[in-house]
């Protein structure tokens, strides 16, 4: 019996591959950013529809390739017009994405990994553990639905890389999805400025974010190693806070853009008169704003969000101390599309316990 060949997914080869396909097809160089462009910028599903090729080169390309995104059944639109994706990948797989309207802005928050190689205490991502990371068209997939999702005459503003994943361990496939999101000539042409990669703090790869042009943002959480080394460690345990934070002042030296760092606040874990005044002096010397992030709670966490005037108190200090801080609003908590709340369904979440035995992590604040 013949075999047949499997039909390559157009929008999983790179500009390489793609002129590769082109050459052993037969056809001049300038086609390949042709039909890039279909894929790209006219954002098309259907091979038919690349009307400035032949018919007969298009069922020549019909013949060897398809296009594919991925689906998400329907998506989850939350109080306040947060809308949590659900993507199917090929292999069964989940992942999601969360697009944030507020005004005229769209910010996509973008997913990494399928789970997280990270164990952080306060996400609910972590808990999964890592299935797999994700390829560079399935993070750029995430974009171009979301665009047509939206209705027409909208556009996304920003794209953040803090969705699921810790998106410096699977740095090949978002490099290539950055260029893709950024090429002008054939890809979406976002401007790196617009586009933020956040780390639990992966520093190695720090100088590769710098050769992106894409703003870095860092998870920082805690000021003592010790207290670091209880939220966050996996991480810790490789790069620690001293080591992190000698990173992000070289970082800044090297860079024209300030840094950012995310400080998820925990109830009576990382929310003292203490810890703001002790997260101006770590941060002392470094161009750099803040980021406070209320933890966003859901049911069975250990955590706790802290009350109002703790966050107002620890957001005074430190502004007084001159640095740029900012309060980031919780957003979509009612779909579990909030910060830190992404990779399980409500009902998984609602059917858990109060105590997560499984990572036997330390039970700062009980409810
Ligand atoms: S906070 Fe980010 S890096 Fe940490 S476990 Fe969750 S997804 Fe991974």
């Amino acid at each position: 019996m013949a075999q047949t060949t499997p039909l390559l997914n157009l929008i999983a080869l790179n500009a390489d591959e793609m002129r590769s396909l082109v050459q052993e097809l037969g056809w001049p160089r300038y086609r390949t950013n042709q039909i890039l462009r279909w894929l790209y910028q006219h954002r098309v599903l259907d091979i038919e529809t690349m009307t400035n090729l032949s018919k007969a080169d298009r069922a020549r390309l019909q013949d060897v390739a398809t296009i594919h995104r991925m689906v998400s059944p329907s998506p989850a639109v939350a109080s306040d017009g947060t809308v949590k994706f659900v993507w199917n990948l090929e292999d069964g797989l989940a992942v999601e994405t969360v697009l944030i309207p507020e005004g005229r802005r769209r910010t996509l928050c973008l997913s990494s990994q399928v789970g997280c190689t990270l164990d952080c205490g306060f996400c609910l991502t972590a808990e999964m553990g890592l299935k797999r990371s994700l390829r560079a068209h399935e993070i750029v997939g995430q974009v171009l639905n979301a665009q047509a999702y939206l209705p027409e005459g909208e556009h996304l503003t920003s794209l953040v890389f803090m969705g699921m994943g810790e998106p410096l361990v699977n740095f090949e496939p978002l490099a290539e999805a950055i260029q893709r999101l950024t090429n002008i000539e054939w890809g979406l042409g976002f401007s790196p400025r617009r586009i933020t990669v956040s780390t639990a703090g992966w520093i190695p790869r720090f100088p590769d974010v710098r050769r992106l042009g894409v703003n870095l943002a860092i998870s920082l959480n805690a000021t003592t190693n010790e207290q670091r080394a209880r939220l966050m460690p996996a991480v810790n345990g490789r790069y620690d806070l001293s080591g992190l934070l000698e990173a992000c002042r070289h970082y800044t030296q090297f860079s024209e853009r300030p840094l950012t760092f995310e400080y998820v606040l925990l109830a009576g874990v990382n929310d003292s008169l203490d810890d703001a005044r002790r997260l101006v002096s770590v941060l002392y010397g470094i161009r750099c704003k803040v980021n406070l992030i209320p933890f966003n709670e859901f049911p069975g966490s250990m955590f706790r969000r802290p009350a109002p005037d703790v966050i107002e108190t620890f957001q005074r200090i430190v502004r007084n101390k001159g640095l740029d801080v900012f309060l980031r609003k919780s957003r979509g908590d009612d779909v579990l599309g909030a910060c830190g709340q992404l990779g399980r369904s409500a009902s998984e979440v609602l059917n858990r316990t109060t105590t997560n035995k499984k990572r036997n992590l330390p039970l700062y604040a009980q409810p």
